[in-house]
């Protein structure tokens, strides 16, 4: 089996601590690898090569920056189905999920930004002044695992294209796409330092390297509860901060929209990576006369396309959930939606024997205000909630802590949109309208702070200096 240790100041470099954390395959519950359960002391020394190596990298301009970003990128391309694959086994995501979501995202989001960002201006004036974009310098990059790969991309490409220079803490169940990605970084052969991997858990050297006084910036995507503690743990250096924390977003079907649609994108978004989405639609909220209609689509729907099993099969959509931790999770939240009144529609059991797999759920009967309704739950778990009048589905939309992401459907575009620009809320869909690889993502309320993708994702990484010149 193999071992990794840290990757620090371009090596791999043991820790002192002597200790290992397995991580798990959730689908077979067997180990698959160790890595290093890393200490205070294996931050401040990847913190320290990160410092050091941030003069050079900033100055050397972004030109000079790119060219080692497209080596990077190159490698992750020829590797895609390591990746691919790697997400599969220390995830669970279904393997066509894997191919045609995990990593094409992460390959388009790379290749779009270093595309746009040569236009950028990393000068310009403002009457006679110069403003200066520039690093901010060492960046703690505090990643989920629920999208592992792409989640450390979304954070690296910018924080280091800006001129800064990076301390990756992967979530401690799916490490193993962190190592990748150092192993490319090696290969690229970005200057030491640059990029840096530690991995271990997260109340403790995930809090001591947030905490660490040379991080100027933390970027963190998990839960609204680690992020609210890392908000206060920025105040004492007063350290920038770029938040993606969780949703609970809705999808609205106003009356007479394209039900089959409207019930396909919501269900997709809580079946793949089993529901394990931040941005997933989990409210698919309809008008009260047409509920007998959706149910019969949703029905059909769960049965055609709720496949739940082996990941690597291609006949799999719904694989385990990442741990039993987030299986028990799962399993509490849907004998509270029982408890408090919900119906079952589909699923609603955990399925027996090896792996941490949930039976895909639909509540229905679910009042807004039920718990069920109201916080992430991160599972194969669909709520339907009817409505009598468009502004009661907007009131209901819009009545959640979260404003991550959103989707109207309807017959009138134009009504569609009206009612997706109420929604409070940093992502929302029109008639399935796509998404492009330069489209900001992000969270308005519980949801976040600042934005990932795109120019806007690198904007949250640029310090602006002001330099007056004489006329
Ligand atoms: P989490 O606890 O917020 O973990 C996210 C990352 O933060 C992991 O690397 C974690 O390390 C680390 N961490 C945990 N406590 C920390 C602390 N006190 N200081 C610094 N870093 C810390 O999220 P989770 O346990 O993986 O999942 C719980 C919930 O988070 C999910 O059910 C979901 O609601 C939400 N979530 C949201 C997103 C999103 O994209 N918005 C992604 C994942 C999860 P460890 O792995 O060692 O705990
Ligand atoms: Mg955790």
């Amino acid at each position: 089996m193999k071992q990794y240790q840290n990757y620090i100041d371009g090596q791999w470099m043991a820790s002192n601590s002597n200790e290992m954390t397995a991580v798990l395959n959730p689908a077979t519950e067997e180990k698959i690898a160790e890595v290093t359960s890393s200490n205070n002391e294996d931050v401040d020394k990847a913190v320290q090569a990160a410092k050091k190596a941030f003069p050079d990298w900033n100055k050397m301009g972004v030109e000079s920056r790119l060219e080692f970003l497209e080596k990077l990128y190159d490698i992750i391309v020829e590797n895609k189905q390591l990746i691919a694959d790697t997400i599969v086994n220390e995830l669970g995501a279904s393997q066509s999920f894997s191919e045609s979501g995990h990593v094409p995202l992460s390959i388009n989001e790379m290749r779009t930004m270093l595309d746009d960002i040569r236009d950028y201006p990393f000068e310009e004036k403002v009457d006679t002044a110069l403003i200066q974009k520039e690093g901010f310098g060492v960046v703690a990059c505090i990643t989920p695992w629920n999208y592992p790969f792409n989640q450390i991309q979304r954070k690296i490409t910018p924080a280091l294209i800006a001129g800064n220079t990076v301390v990756v803490k992967p979530a401690n169940d799916t490490p193993h796409s962190a190592i990748l990605y150092a192993q490319f970084v090696e290969k690229a052969g970005l200057p030491a330092g640059v990029f840096n991997v530690v991995t271990g858990s997260g109340s403790t050297v995930g809090d001591y390297l947030a905490g660490h006084e040379d991080v100027s910036v933390i970027s963190f995507t998990g839960s609204t509860e680690v992020g609210r503690g890392l908000y206060n743990k920025a105040s004492d250096t007063i350290k920038k901060l770029v938040l993606e924390l969780g949703g609970k977003s809705a999808m609205i079907g106003l009356p007479g929209a394209d039900k089959y649609n409207t019930v396909k994108q919501s269900a997709d978004t809580v079946l793949n990576n089993s529901g394990q989405t931040c941005a997933a639609l989990t409210r698919l909220i309809i008008p009260e006369d047409e509920k007998s209609d959706y149910l019969d689509i949703i029905k059909e729907y769960y049965e055609e396309n709720a496949n739940v099993g082996d990941p690597t099969s291609s006949d799999t959509k719904v694989g385990p959930m990442v741990s039993e931790k987030q299986k028990e999770t799962v399993m509490e939240y849907i004998q509270k939606g029982k408890d408090e009144g919900a119906k079952i529609f589909i699923g609603g059991n955990e399925i027996e024997g090896k792996g941490y797999f949930v039976e895909p759920t639909v509540f229905i009967d679910v009042d807004n205000k039920m718990t069920i309704a109201q916080e992430e739950i991160f599972g194969p778990v669909l709520s339907v909630i009817t409505y009598k009048t468009v502004d009661e589905a907007i009131e209901i939309a819009n009545d959640s802590p979260y404003g991550l992401s959103g989707a109207v459907t309807g017959p009138n575009e134009e009504e569609a949109l009206e009612v997706a620009k109420q929604i409070r809320s940093g992502n929302v869909y029109v008639n399935q309208g796509p998404r492009s690889p330069r489209v900001p993502f992000g969270g308005y309320k519980q949801s976040g702070l600042g934005r990932e993708v795109g120019i806007y994702g690198v904007e949250d990484y640029l310090e602006i200096k002001s330099i007056m010149l004489p006329e």
